[in-house]
C-alpha cells in the first residue's frame, strides 16, 4: 500500500494502518500476511505544506455536523496519546466568538450548533480578552472546551508509531504517474527516484490530491484550494493567556503568540495548488481589522506565512474508495480544520482500508464517499 503526501493526513494514516494490521496479524495468529506501507512525500520534510502552516486550535463549533463529529472523536484520540505518550498534545484556549450588531444571526446560528457555547455580554468577553473594543463587539460567544494542539509533536508521534509498526515514511520522493494492472490488482507507480509496486494507493496529497488523481487516470473529485494567511504582530501589552478571538463573520482572528499576537484577515483566496506565500496586503489587511476591534496598537508585522486549505466541493474530507478505479483511495479534502479532524479520520480510513468495524459517533461515514461528493 502507497500513501501519497506527508501531511497530518497521510502521517496519521500510515500510524493508525500500520498498528492496526499488527494487532490483525496478532490476531491471526502469524497466518495473515503483514501489509507492507510505504508513504511517500515529495518535500524534503514532512509538514512542509498545510500541516506546518496551520494555527493549531480545536475548536468543536468549526465547520459541518461531520466535521464537528471527528473532531469530538479525534479530541478524545488527542486526550489520549497525549497521556499514553507522557507529552500532552492539547492545551486549553478557549474561544470568544465575537459579533458586531450586524452578525448577531451568525452568532445565533454559532449557539445553537454547539450547545457547549455560552453567549455573553461584551463586558464578559472583556473579561477574558480586556483589549476588545465594546463599540465594536455587540455580543460574544465562549466556547471554553478550546485547546491548542501540539502539531509538532502530534506529528512526530505519528511518524514514531508509524515507523514502529513497520511503515516505511519516505521524504523527497514525490508520485510522477502510475499504471493500474487489472489483471494483478496492482499499481505500478512511477517516482522522481524510481519505480515501485503497490496493490493499492492512498491519495492524501492534501492540495495536490486532485492532481495526483489525474495522473493516475482517476477522475478528479472537484477540490479547490483557498490561500489564508497569518502574521505574527509586534503588539504592546498581550496577555499569554488570551483566548483565541474569532470574528464571527470571518473577517479576523487573533491571538497570543510568542510574545506577539497572531493575526489573520480570515481570508479565503482561490489559489493552485503551491507553495503558498503571505501577501503584503492580506496582512495589513490582518492588522487593520484587528486593530479595529481591539484598543491595541500593531505596529509591525515580526513575520508571516501563508498555507491551503482544500475543500472538495461539499465542505466536508473525502474519505474511501474510489467509486470508478480499483485500487485507489482518497483521504484528502480536510480543508480548515485538518489538525483536529485527522486523528479520527486516519482511524476510520485505515479501518475501511482492512475491513475492520470503526464507528465515530453522530457520524455517518457515507457522508464522506467519494461518490457523494460527486452528486
Ligand atoms: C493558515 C491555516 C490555518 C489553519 N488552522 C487550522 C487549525 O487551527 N485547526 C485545524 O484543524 N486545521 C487548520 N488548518 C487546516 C489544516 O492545516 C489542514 O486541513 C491540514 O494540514 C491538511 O493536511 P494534509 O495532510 O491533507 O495536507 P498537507 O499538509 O498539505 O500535506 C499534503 C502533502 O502531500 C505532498 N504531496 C503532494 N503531491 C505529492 C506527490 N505527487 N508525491 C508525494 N507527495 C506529494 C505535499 O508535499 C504535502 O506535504 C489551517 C490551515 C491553514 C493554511
Amino acid at each position: 500500500m502507497a500513501i501519497i503526501g506527508g501531511g497530518v493526513a497521510g502521517l496519521s494514516l500510515a500510524a493508525e494502518l500500520a498498528e492496526l494490521d499488527g494487532r490483525l496479524v496478532e490476531r491471526s495468529g502469524g497466518l495473515r500476511p503483514e501489509l507492507r506501507i510505504v508513504l511517500l512525500e515529495r518535500e524534503n520534510q514532512f509538514g512542509y505544506h498545510s500541516t506546518g502552516r496551520s494555527i493549531s486550535a480545536l475548536s468543536e463549533s468549526l465547520g459541518s455536523p461531520e466535521q464537528r463529529a471527528l473532531t469530538r472523536a479525534s479530541r478524545t484520540i488527542l486526550d489520549a496519546l497525549g497521556a499514553e505518550s507522557g507529552t500532552p498534545l492539547l492545551r486549553a484556549r478557549p474561544v470568544v466568538w465575537v459579533a458586531d450588531a450586524d452578525h448577531l444571526g451568525a452568532l445565533n446560528a454559532l449557539l445553537t450548533a454547539n450547545p457547549a457555547l455560552r453567549g455573553v455580554d461584551p463586558a464578559a468577553a472583556q473579561t477574558l480578552c480586556p483589549v476588545l473594543r465594546p463599540e465594536a463587539t455587540a455580543r460574544a460567544a465562549v466556547e471554553r472546551t478550546a485547546q491548542d494542539v501540539d502539531v509538532d509533536a502530534l506529528q512526530q508521534q505519528y511518524r514514531d508509531r508509524a515507523t514502529a509498526a513497520g511503515a516505511v515514511l519516505r521524504t523527497a520522493i514525490g508520485l510522477e504517474s502510475g499504471t493500474w494492472d487489472p489483471g494483478r490488482s496492482a499499481w505500478t507507480l512511477t517516482t522522481d527516484r524510481g519505480e515501485l509496486e503497490a496493490g493499492r494507493i492512498v491519495d492524501a496529497a492534501g492540495p495536490w490530491a486532485d492532481a495526483v488523481a489525474a495522473r493516475l487516470g482517476v477522475p478528479v473529485a472537484g477540490l479547490t484550494s483557498y490561500r489564508r494567511t497569518v502574521a505574527i504582530a509586534t503588539a504592546e501589552r498581550v496577555g499569554p493567556a488570551w483566548p483565541l478571538v474569532v470574528d464571527v463573520a470571518d473577517r479576523f482572528y487573533f491571538r497570543p503568540e510568542r510574545g506577539g499576537l497572531l493575526v489573520s484577515p480570515a481570508d479565503e483566496t482561490p489559489s493552485p495548488p503551491t507553495d503558498a506565500e503571505a501577501r503584503p496586503q492580506d496582512v495589513s489587511v490582518a492588522m487593520e481589522r484587528v486593530a479595529a476591534a481591539t484598543t491595541l496598537q500593531l505596529s509591525r508585522a515580526r513575520t508571516s506565512w501563508a498555507g491551503l486549505r482544500t475543500f472538495a466541493p461539499d465542505r466536508n474530507p473525502i474519505v474511501g474508495p474510489d467509486p470508478q478505479q480499483d485500487g485507489f483511495f482518497w483521504f484528502a479534502g480536510l480543508g480548515g480544520t485538518g489538525i483536529q479532524t485527522a486523528p479520527a479520520l486516519a482511524r476510520l480510513a485505515a479501518a475501511q482500508l482492512l475491513g475492520e468495524p470503526y464507528e465515530v459517533a453522530d457520524l455517518r461515514p457515507e457522508a464522506l464517499l467519494p461518490r457523494a461528493q460527486a452528486q
